[in-house]
């Protein structure tokens, strides 16, 4: 609600965090300044049932505050589920740093924020977001020892295993949907060419897949044609052709009340985040029969690279967990077929039922 102050302006009501909509039950939120740097940045740790609460930490020139604390609320609490479902032994924590990552960036910065993490003892373990690189986070590192995703902390950048965790799921929504593990002799439509979505179209070439590609970044399209004998289609046609399986791998999946009438795929599997617009969706591809893969379970390799992956160590521990996505997915999926419900919905229950049953902290 607005009042009106002098000369007309309109302000927001006094609200604390716990009236925000999005509060859900957040165990802490921390809000932090530091003068001497300009440091503004909030932490939040939605659930510990597991463990300490890991997710990145992202710098953003937000248009204000409120907005600040929405998202983080959001995704921290997003990393409770995704992080359950994965099986890790961690709970879910997010952090914004309030600022323009291009102009506001500096080193002082960075530690300040590193030193407020210690202060949190290891409730929170950041990792690195949009607008914070493996420079920075090793910055940030240098301050405190709960800052996972550098060289020195683990195993680097965490696409790799995003790619692999991605292949293998798509593979269990083929046999899902087609009966089948080979992929040989599918088309898959594939949008996005990037640091995942480029090693899931590798993967699914040499599994002997038909990619039809899409990415707004030519020499990506063009490399994938020479590479991997793709077509290519412009991205606001990925969803239209005809194909097995549409794998957004960009960013932002855009699965909406305008686009999944238009799909022609008859399983959505990929890397992308947030693909659904509203949890609705979920039941909208189900009620046109479209298996639907849900993407913080399917992309879940990258956490688990950043949680698991220790300096120099060998990564079968890693893999494992990773191909564990497959099962993860085939249970969504029988689940939901039986009881006839959105395979979102189930992971989120899945999740929840992990991580609930952790009630009582150690
Ligand atoms: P990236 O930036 O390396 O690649 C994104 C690619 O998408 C780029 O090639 C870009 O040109 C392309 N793109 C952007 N907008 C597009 C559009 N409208 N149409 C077609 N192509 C478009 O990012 P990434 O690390 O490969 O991540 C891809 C997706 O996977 C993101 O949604 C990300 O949040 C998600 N994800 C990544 C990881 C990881 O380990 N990198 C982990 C979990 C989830």
């Amino acid at each position: 609600m607005n009042v009106p102050l002098h000369n007309n302006i309109m302000i927001d009501t006094y609200m604390t965090p716990f009236d925000h909509p999005e509060f859900a039950g957040h165990e802490q939120v921390v809000l932090i300044t530091d003068e001497a740097s300009g440091l503004k940045a909030i932490i939040a740790v939605h659930n510990t049932n597991r463990g300490p609460g890991l997710g990145g930490c992202r710098m953003w020139n937000y248009a204000s505050a409120n907005d600040a604390l929405t998202d983080v609320l959001r995704l921290s609490k997003g990393m409770t589920y995704k992080n359950a479902l994965a099986d890790l032994a961690l709970g879910g924590g997010k952090s914004v740093i309030i600022a323009n990552p291009r102009t506001d960036k500096t080193p002082e910065l960075l530690r300040a924020f590193g030193k407020h993490i210690n202060r949190l003892a290891g409730t929170y373990i950041t990792a690195e977001d949009v607008g914070i690189s493996s420079d920075d986070m090793e910055i940030i590192g240098s301050e405190t020892k709960y800052a996972l995703g550098t060289d020195a902390t683990g195993f680097g950048d965490p696409s790799p295993y995003t790619a692999l965790g991605t292949y293998v799921g798509i593979k269990a929504a083929a046999n899902h949907k087609f009966g089948s593990y080979d992929l040989s002799g599918l088309t898959v439509s594939l949008k996005g060419l990037g640091h995942v979505g480029y090693e899931v179209a590798r993967q699914l070439h040499e599994a002997g897949a038909r990619l039809i590609v899409s990415d707004i970044y030519e020499p990506a399209v063009k490399r994938a044609i020479e590479e991997l004998g793709a077509t290519s289609v412009s991205p606001d046609e990925a969803h239209l052709v005809e194909a097995d399986i549409f794998a957004p791998c960009a960013l932002g999946g855009g699965l909406n009340p305008d686009t999944i009438p238009q799909l022609k795929a008859a399983v959505v599997a990929g890397a992308a985040n947030n693909q659904l617009e509203t949890p609705e969706d979920g039941e909208a591809l189900m009620k046109r029969g479209i298996l639907y893969a849900p993407d913080y379970a399917i992309n879940a390799g990258g956490v688990i690279s950043v949680a698991l992956g220790e300096p120099g160590a060998s990564d079968t521990i890693v893999r494992r967990k990773t191909l564990a996505i497959s099962d993860t997915l085939t249970q969504i999926f029988e689940r939901a077929e039986a009881e006839n419900r959105p395979t979102n919905i189930i992971a989120d229950e899945v999740a929840e039922e992990r991580f609930r049953r952790h009630d009582t902290p150690a």
